[in-house]
């Protein structure tokens, strides 16, 4: 049975895919359309990142495909639907990231709450902004938002209430009466209460109509201005250029974002230059230790997919 692998993956798991099927690797394949299509002509399973895009297109072009590996959890990048109506089986790597996001949130959120860390070049140089940056805040005693209280979520309530954080959570689909409130030690909010009463906002949502440009400059409007967001979702569930004009008027104190519209990003984008600004390239989900644990998943996932057919 043959796989073709149009993104990054570990290649000590490609090469245990290697041992049981016909494996074509080539991570410059999610640039390649018309190769990748040739490719899939007789291929049984496709594996990708976030950025092929598994379009109803894509699909016809590989007409004995039964299984789509996904090496991380967002399916954005994918038609859900034709994948079904294909009778393609959809597997993410759920879970295998989940810590390596929950630890970039709460690095992103201390480095921006103490602030005290962006000077090393000019202390280097012999300034020495003591009163400038004796201001800082501290994590224990205040409240983190969590917009989204699904794996993501859960684990990142978690290391907050390590650093003796309250944690609330909004997320509709958990019903108020849910053991996991109880369990976990987390309050449920509407949006709005959670928006106003959070020092740290932090976003676990899926990119859904729902929730593109949910944070618009109204929502981010009511904000506390001591508050700051954290965006490791998807690019678009914040709106830019609403976030560069809060954080421009000091309307929030501070923010991250490691996803974005468009990736990467283009010369006019609002982001450039702003202030208490926090900017990386969709690494969020990537560490050395995630990487293995993703790409072990993602091909344990499509090899037993493949072989109960
Ligand atoms: P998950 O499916 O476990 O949880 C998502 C939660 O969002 C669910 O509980 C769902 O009920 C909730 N939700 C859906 N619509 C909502 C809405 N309108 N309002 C509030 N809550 C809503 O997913 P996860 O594993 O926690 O991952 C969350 C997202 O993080 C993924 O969809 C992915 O896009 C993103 N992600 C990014 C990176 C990165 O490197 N930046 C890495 C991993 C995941």
């Amino acid at each position: 049975m043959k796989i073709i692998i149009s993104e990054f993956m570990e290649e000590a798991e490609v090469d245990r895919l290697r041992q049981s099927f016909d494996v074509t690797y080539d991570a410059t394949l999610v640039d390649d359309s018309k190769k990748l299509q040739s490719l899939l002509a007789d291929a049984d399973a496709l594996i990708v990142r976030n950025r092929t895009q598994v379009t109803s297109e894509l699909l016809q072009h590989a007409p004995a495909l039964k299984a789509l590996g996904r090496l991380g959890v967002g399916l954005d990048n994918i038609d859900l639907t034709a994948c079904e109506q294909r009778g393609v089986k959809v597997l993410p790597a759920v879970g295998a990231n989940a810590q390596a996001v929950a630890e970039y949130v709460i690095t992103a959120m201390m480095l921006l709450v103490r602030g005290g860390f962006m000077a090393s070049s000019a202390i280097g140089e012999g300034a020495w902004p003591r009163a400038a940056l004796s201001n800082g805040g501290e994590i224990a005693g205040k409240v983190m938002g969590l917009v989204g209280f699904g794996g993501i979520g859960q684990l990142t309530a978690k290391l907050a209430q390590g650093l003796g954080m309250q944690v609330i959570a909004y997320d509709p689909a958990i019903d108020q009466t849910d053991t996991v409130w109880n369990s976990t030690n987390v309050e449920p909010r509407t949006l709005e209460a959670l928006v106003s009463e959070s020092d740290v906002i932090s976003l676990h949502v899926p990119l859904l109509p729902s929730t593109n440009n949910m944070f618009d400059a109204a929502l981010i409007g009511q904000m506390k201005p001591s508050a700051v967001l954290i965006n490791t979702a998807r690019g678009g569930i914040v709106n830019e250029a609403a976030l560069a004009n809060a954080l421009k008027a000091k309307k929030i104190y501070g923010a991250a974002l490691d996803v974005f519209v468009t990736e990467p990003l283009g010369n006019q984008s609002p982001l450039a230059g702003i202030p208490n600004l926090l900017l990386t390239p969709h690494i969020a989900g990537l560490t050395v230790e995630s990487n293995q644990r993703v790409s072990k998943v993602t091909a344990d996932r499509v090899a037993d997919c493949l072989l109960k057919q």
